[in-house]
């Protein structure tokens, strides 16, 4: 059996593991796509003490930076449930058990997808889902917010600090945002709300030139010219193999405390998985090494 046992091999996943293999214990990782969401990002400017990396980059020296410790890797497995017994005991999806002392839950986030074409077709080419990562990459340039939640509403005051105008679009005929962030956004000159609004397409050549929407009351299809669309219609945590075994929010998130535990003795989170607020790369890795050390202090407890 392992003393720690990481489920997720992302940057939070990462950090727990060699904080835990540095305190000489039997650490394990074991994780569905090592790097995780990183893998997916073209430029990051954001992870401090490192001016420029990319993302497939980074997520090649994430492992590198494992395999430099005693740390069993097990890359291309799913887990699919979790059951505290003396130990607890982590299940594959090809039927393996995995048994630990603790486990580290760092099963991350995905955002959930337009679904219309163009979005995929120009992802890192003017579609973006982070204004705090991509939101500079914009600068002076027209964007569209979709979304007219919190996080869009954020997102679009946000990036109306930077870019020349925004247009933010929402499906319903009101915003969900808070009262606060609307009157914010509707302050600021150079920002534009589109109720009633379906995304249609995203157009372009090699990158982003428009956005398609249905006016939904009318019927018709309006284009307009810009560079950039910020999708921000949730971002769904992947932790519905965890069923009711530890404590999650309303939408999904793993309730943790200020060193990573959850409600469940032994088991802790990190990351995008987490309800812990902003979903960063540095944040993960941050995140990651508490839980480790709230994992170590837990052993040398029990
Ligand atoms: P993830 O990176 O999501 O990793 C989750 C891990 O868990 C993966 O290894 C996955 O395979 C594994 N996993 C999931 N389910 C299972 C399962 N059932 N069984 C086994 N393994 C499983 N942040 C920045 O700070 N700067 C940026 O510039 C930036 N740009 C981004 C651009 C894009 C396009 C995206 C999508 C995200 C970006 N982010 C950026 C956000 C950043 O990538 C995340 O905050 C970070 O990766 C979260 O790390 P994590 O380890 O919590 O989760």
């Amino acid at each position: 059996a392992y003393d720690v046992l990481v489920v997720g091999g992302g940057p939070a996943g990462a950090s727990a593991a060699i904080y835990a293999a540095r305190k000489g214990i039997r650490t394990g990782i074991v994780a569905e796509r090592f790097g995780g969401q990183v893998n997916d990002t073209l430029g990051i400017e954001n992870l401090i003490g490192v001016k420029y990396t990319e993302g497939p980059k980074l997520a090649a020296s994430l492992e590198e930076h494992a395999k430099e410790y005693n740390i069993d890797i097990m890359k291309a497995q799913r887990v699919k449930s979790l059951e505290k017994k003396d130990l607890i005991e982590v299940e594959l999806d090809n039927g393996a058990v995995l048994k630990s002392k603790t486990v580290i839950v760092t099963t991350g986030a995905r955002w959930r997808n337009l679904g219309v074409p163009g979005e995929a077709e120009f992802k890192n080419k003017g579609v973006a889902y982070c204004p705090h990562c991509d939101g500079p990459l914009f600068a002076g340039k027209h964007v569209a917010v979709v979304g007219g939640g919190n996080s869009g509403i954020e997102a679009a005051i946000d990036l109306a600090g930077i870019a020349g105008h925004v247009t933010v679009l929402e499906f319903m005929p009101e915003l969900k945002a808070d009262s606060v962030l609307q009157d914010r956004l509707n302050s600021m000159p150079n920002t534009t709300v589109l109720k009633n609004a379906q995304v249609k397409e995203i157009t372009g050549t090699s990158k982003v030139d428009g956005i398609s929407y249905i006016e939904r009351e009318s019927g018709e299809t309006k284009h307009i010219e810009l560079q950039g669309v910020f999708v921000q219609i949730g971002l769904v945590p992947n932790t519905d193999w965890l069923g009711d075994t530890v404590e999650r929010t309303r939408t999904g998130e793993i309730v943790v405390n200020n060193h990573g535990a959850t409600n469940v003795p032994g088991v802790f989170a990190a990351g995008d998985c987490t309800n812990s607020p902003y979903k960063q790369i540095i944040i993960s890795m941050g995140s990651g090494a508490t839980a480790a050390l709230g994992a170590f202090d837990y052993l040398i407890r029990n």
